[in-house]
């Protein structure tokens, strides 16, 4: 059995008045949101480039440009459920996922396991394969002063017989 690990890493300015969007839930109350031409779902970018990266298969920008009119506000589950399906016919079995958001707002830690349920549905996996932490910038950086949020993800992988 030989494993493959993945990283990624995702930041978007955040702006007064624009939905926010995280792991596929709208965190109604949060007065600020990442500007992106999705629907800015960092946490699941993160997440699709380190599934991604884990396989050896590009990245985000390669598979979803900005530039395609077609990804303008789309949702970020359906691009990683597309992502998904790419690693799994490379053979790839999911072991499990730990990331990271780092803001200054909104509070994440009341709709983590909301989040972690909603990743899993779409990944097909067992809610206790995936981690989602949160931690703040402590006025230090961009968003320490509260300009962008930041997700980093880590993927394990075990290859199957095709990968
Ligand atoms: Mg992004």
């Amino acid at each position: 059995m030989s494993f493959r690990i993945g990283q990624g890493w995702d930041r978007h300015p955040l702006i007064q008045g624009r939905p926010c969007i995280l792991g596929g839930v709208l965190f109604e109350d949060s007065p600020v949101g990442p500007k992106a031409h999705s629907d800015g779902d960092v946490l699941t970018h993160a997440l699709i480039d380190a599934l991604l990266g884990a396989a050896s298969l590009g990245d985000i920008g390669q598979l979803f440009p900005d530039t395609d009119p077609q990804y303008a506000g789309f949702d970020s589950l359906k691009l990683m459920k597309k992502a998904w399906n790419l690693v799994q016919k490379k053979g790839f079995i999911f072991q499990n996922a730990d990331c990271t958001i780092i803001a200054e707002q909104p509070k994440i830690a009341p709709a983590s396991q909301t989040m972690i349920e909603r990743l899993a549905r779409v990944l097909g996996v067992e809610t206790n394969t995936i981690s989602i932490k949160a931690t703040r910038g402590e006025g230090l950086g961009p968003e320490g002063r509260g300009e962008c949020i930041t997700a980093m993800a880590i993927v394990l992988l075990e290859t199957g017989k095709d990968s």
